[in-house]
Parts: structure tokens; sequence; C-alpha cells
């Protein structure tokens, strides 16, 4: 009897061992051939699906996880087994459960990747912040990081032709793309008159070269020309472009346009105007209150119109709203707010 031996029952084991007992049916019925797969495990891993793990597309491991009997020829013979090493000139195969002959090897066991082959890959933050999506474990640790990725920067490095697979790090970018909130939206209450604002700060500490910033509009940014001026040209020296949604203008290393940086100047200026001219008034509402004596020193500035615990009393006492606002020199409203 010739025998046919497979190892690998993966993607090209399965394969091979379908078609060989399809087209040697007779054979094998009448004893002449037979067909042996070997595999490690009895469960086969759909690696294309590794691809879709890490985005939720699929949500477990059992989604890429089938019995590979299911899928092997009932004609074949199938041995659970590590195999250890093939030994060509007497034609045999070590097993770890034992040895095994053969006429024909078809070898079928694959490639796996080995990230220990590029230094530094396995160091301390090996599937802490450095994933890879070729295994299942990878792929499950990924897909736990993605999950409370708060967005920011995701990295693709082929680190050599994945012979494996070479179309999957370009799906995987495109699956990236669309499953992947890359967006961090910084929003702020703090006045810009400055740059001493806690969210400000955070955003500019994170981009980096290649990212986009885009601000609602230039007031938003910074309420002086030389604050906006010098934030604008740091990102830009970094290789941030920076968008003003509003105000439709871009800014990037690249862009030179004389009308862009004028618009840019003269928009600064008209917020920094606006500023100024915000203070004058705040300045001169001061003076004014200051000298009608309602002006109260470190309460904020504006005196309190009404005394709140009068009015509960007052009321108390049954006297009318208007007779309270009478009585105590302020508006009927402020009265009704108290009450
Ligand atoms: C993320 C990803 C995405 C992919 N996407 C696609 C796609 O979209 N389309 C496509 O066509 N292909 C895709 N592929 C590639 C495809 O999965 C592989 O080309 C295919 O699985 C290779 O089949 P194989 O039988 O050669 O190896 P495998 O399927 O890896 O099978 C090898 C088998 O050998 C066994 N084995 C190895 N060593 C031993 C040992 N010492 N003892 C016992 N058993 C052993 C293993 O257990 C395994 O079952 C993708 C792969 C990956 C990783």
């Amino acid at each position: 009897m010739q025998k046919i031996v497979s190892l690998g029952a993966g993607t090209a084991g399965t394969m091979m061992a379908n078609r060989l007992c399809e087209n040697l049916r007779t054979d094998i019925e009448q004893n002449r051939i037979s067909v042996t797969i070997v595999d490690e495990d009895r469960v086969h891993i759909y690696q294309p699906g590794l691809l879709f793990l890490p985005f939720g597309v699929y949500r477990s491991k059992e989604d890429v996880l089938k019995p590979r009997d299911v899928f092997l020829p009932l004609e074949a013979k199938f041995i659970v087994s590590k195999i250890e090493k093939v030994d060509p000139d007497t034609k045999k195969v070590v097993l770890h459960s034992g040895t095994l002959d053969y006429d024909l090897l078809i070898i079928a066991s694959g490639s796996r990747l080995d990230p220990s082959e590029n230094e530094g890959l396995l160091g301390p933050n090996w599937q802490k912040s450095i994933f890879d999506f070729y295994t299942l474990d990878g792929a499950l640790k990924l897909q736990r990081a993605l999950r409370s990725f708060k967005g920011g920067r995701l990295v693709l490095n082929v680190a050599e032709m994945p012979v494996k697979c070479p179309v999957a790090p370009p799906e995987f970018v495109m699956l990236a793309d669309c499953n992947v909130d890359f967006w961090k939206v910084y929003e702020e209450k703090a006045s810009g008159k400055n740059t001493d604002r806690p969210e400000l700060q955070d955003c500019l500490s994170r981009l980096d070269e290649g990212d986009t910033l885009w601000i609602h509009s230039i007031d938003r940014l910074a309420r002086s020309l030389q604050v906006l001026q010098n934030i604008i040209s740091q990102l830009i020296a970094k290789g941030v472009t920076v968008k003003f949604v509003k105000e439709n203008l871009t800014f990037t290393r690249d862009n030179h346009d004389p009308f862009t940086k004028l618009l840019f100047d003269v928009l600064g200026s008209v917020a920094e105007f606006e500023r100024n001219i915000l203070r004058e008034r705040q300045r001169e509402g001061i003076e004014k209150a200051k000298a009608a004596g309602k002006y109260a020193h470190g309460k904020g500035g504006r005196k309190k119109s009404v005394d709140r615990t009068k009015v509960r009393t007052l009321r108390e006492q049954g006297v009318s709203f208007r007779k309270i606002a009478e009585q105590l020199g302020c508006s009927l409203s402020s009265v009704q707010r108290v009450i």
C-alpha cells in the first residue's frame, strides 16, 4: 500500500486531503493507497477572521474556531499530534506520539509570525501598546485594547513581508478607518485670554506630525494675536495641520499662501480687539458701580441686589411681593426669584 502523509490540517492540508480522497477514492477503497493527515490540535482557526476580531465585527474566538474533523474527508486518517521532525532518508515522520512511515509526503504546516526577529517588539510593551493580529491571542488582546482606545495615533508597521497574507495590513488599515474613533474632542469653558488652560495644554501636548487639529473658530483658540501666532507656528513647525472651521482656513507647513496669512492676522487682530473692547467696557462698568456704591470687592464685583433672608422673613410675616420690593429697594422680579 502507498502511504500519503499530509503534515498540517490547516487550509492547505484540508484542501489537499479532500482533493486526494476525491481523486483517489477507488484506490483508497481497495487499500492500494492510504491518506493520513497530522495536526497538533483538533481546532481550525479561520485566519482571515482574525482581521475582524480587533474591531468587534467578529466578537469572540468562537467566531473563528471550527472543529477540524468536520472538514476532513472520512476516508483519511486524522492523527492529532505534534510533528517533531521529518527524516527523508528513512521516509519517516517523527511525531510526539510515535513515528509514521510515508511514501509521499505533503508539507502543509503553514507559516507563523515570529515577532522575536524584530528587535524591541517583544519588550515590556508587547500586547500592551504593541500588538499583532496574525494570531488568535494577538487579535483578541488588540480587540480589548481598541475597546478602551480613546483616540490618538494608530501605527501599522509592516515589519517584514507578511507571506501569510500580504493584503491583510492594508485591509486592517481600512477596517480601522471605518471602525475606530481616532478623534479626540476637546471642549473648554475657560476663557481664551491666555494659554493657561488644561484642555488646550493637553491637546497641544498630544499633537504630532501628520495630525490635524480642527478648531471651531479662531477666537476659541486664543483671544490675542500673539498667542494665536505662537500656537499656530509651533503646531505647523511640528507638522500638524490646523483647520479653522468657521473661517474656512487651513494652515500647514506647506501652505505659504500670503492671502491666508493676511486673513489669519486680520481675524486674530479682530479677536484681540474684541477682547480689549470687552475689558474696557468691563473696567468702565466697575468704575460706575463703584461710584454708585454697588461694587463689592472680592465678591466677583457685583453687589447682591437683594437680601434673600430679609425677603423670606418679610414674606413669612405676610408682606406682599410688591411691598417687599418697595421696602428693600429692589425689583419685583428679584423678590419673586428669591421666593
Ligand atoms: C490576519 C489574516 C488574514 C488573512 N486573510 C486572508 C484572506 O482574506 N484570503 C485568503 O485567501 N487568505 C487569507 N489569509 C491567509 C490564509 O489564512 C493562509 O494563507 C492559510 O491559512 C495558509 O494555509 P496553510 O494550510 O498553509 O497554513 P495554516 O492554515 O496555518 O495551517 C498550518 C497547520 O499546520 C499545523 N502545524 C504547524 N506546525 C505543526 C507541528 N509542528 N505539529 C503539528 N501541526 C503543526 C498547524 O496547527 C496548522 O493547523 C489570512 C491570514 C491572516 C493571518
